[in-house]
């Protein structure tokens, strides 16, 4: 059987920055991904968006990890020269209550260590973005946009310029712990059984799947896996914004707002839609709800200006209605099993936080 010092499960953007991670620190690591390629999962069906760290609770690993994550990332952009755009973003009210939300809102992020927002009044907001109705609006000049895929290839170069390997087509079907760590059965060609002394599972929609199959593992430390699909819908032509613009958050998402990639297409979503079963189909009939949400914000948008694009998942732990739950990282304090680092429930800003998670669990896993 093949040894090795430390094994990561799944080659997606939280994948691949542990890998480097844990390959920076001089450990032997693989990589092993069930699909023919890394990045084909969530990391590839997002919004790209570098988020401030706004909304999420105060103290939580979401809020801590956005900020700290943010502030890596584009360094880290800067040095490696990934494409990105701190473009800045735009809250918009366009309600009395949405005008008290905003003022709400700013005070929670100050708490997160948002500290550079900026309240503007209905004639400031429009004097950046002359096509926007509003009330009010928040301005977050350190929001910004990213090449996700530039950003994956940089931390697996990162990570095989230390000495790390992925193994594309290895799915991890299961595995066992022993004294010294967790042997992995993996359906490769060549059906390999890995031992591995430290394992790291950051399957994305498959993490809970991957640890129900770890035998030992305590079934009652796996949360409940909910799927939360955003569609999204391109717009046909320019959009007359340099910002990305964003309603006052609803319930499980961010509210239908409009982002931009980097060669300036327009692109509205994700909604909310949850589902049973994985699917990424985007269904025309959506768009329709769309057009009433974004014309509060923009009312020139023109009818049947919204064309499907691509759908994304989002790995929920709580239901439809339930309070919205952090990021779960389930280590040895939680499970029991030397050497494992299991997470759960990496949605938004999972991407922006990529690199502090790394971090994270690095330093959850020194000295084992
Ligand atoms: C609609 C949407 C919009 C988002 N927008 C943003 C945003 O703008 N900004 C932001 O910061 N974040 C955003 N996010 C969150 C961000 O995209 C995710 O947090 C991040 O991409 C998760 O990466 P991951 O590596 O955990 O998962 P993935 O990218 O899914 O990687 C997991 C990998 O594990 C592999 N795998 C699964 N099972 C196995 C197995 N048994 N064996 C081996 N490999 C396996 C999969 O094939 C996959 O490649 C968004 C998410 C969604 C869904």
């Amino acid at each position: 059987m093949e040894k090795i010092d430390c094994a990561v499960i799944g080659a997606g953007v939280i994948g691949l920055a542990v890998a480097r991670r844990l390959a920076a620190q001089g450990r032997e690591v693989v990589v092993l991904e069930a699909e023919g390629s890394f990045g084909t999962g969530i990391s590839a069906r997002n919004s790209e968006v570098i988020h401030a760290g706004i909304y999420y609770p105060a103290d939580s690993l979401k809020a801590r990890l956005c900020v700290a994550g943010r502030r890596l990332l584009y360094a880290y952009c800067e040095e490696r020269g990934i494409a990105h755009r701190r473009c800045g973003k735009l809250i918009v009210a366009n309600s009395d209550g949405q005008r008290e939300e905003l003022a709400r809102i700013a005070a929670a992020a100050r708490t997160n260590g948002v500290d550079d927002l900026q309240l503007l009044s209905r004639e400031a907001a429009r004097s950046l973005e002359p096509a926007l109705e509003c009330s009010a609006a928040l301005l977050s000049p350190s929001t910004g946009i990213i090449d996700s895929h530039a950003l994956m290839l940089s931390l697996l170069g990162d990570a095989e310029g230390k000495g790390a390997v992925l193994a594309v087509s290895s799915p991890v079907l299961g595995g066992e712990p022993d004294d010294a760590g967790i042997v992995l059965d993996i359906g490769d060609a060549s059906g390999t059984r890995l031992h591995a002394g430290v394992v790291v599972n950051c399957a994305g929609l498959g993490a809970q799947q991957v640890s129900r199959r770890l035998r030992g593992l305590p079934a009652a430390s796996v949360p409940p896996l909910h799927y939360a699909k955003g569609n999204y819908y391109a717009l046909a032509g320019r959009a007359p914004f340099s910002r990305l613009i964003y309603p006052v958050p609803e319930a499980a998402g961010l509210g239908v707002h409009l982002t931009l990639d980097l060669g300036g297409q327009a692109r509205f979503g994700p909604d909310v839609e949850w589902i049973d079963s994985i699917d990424y189909s985007v269904a025309p009939g959506r768009a329709d709800a769309f057009y009433a949400e974004v014309r509060r914000y923009w009312p020139l948008l023109a009818d049947g200006a919204l064309l499907p694009a691509y759908a994304g998942i989002r790995p929920k732990l709580t239901a439809a209605g339930q309070p919205a739950s952090d990021f779960l990282v389930s280590g040895p304090a939680v499970h029991g099993i030397r050497g494992l680092v299991c997470l759960y429930g990496i949605e938004s800003p999972g991407l922006t936080a990529s690199l502090a998670l790394a971090d994270y669990v690095g330093d959850m896993l020194t000295g084992f």
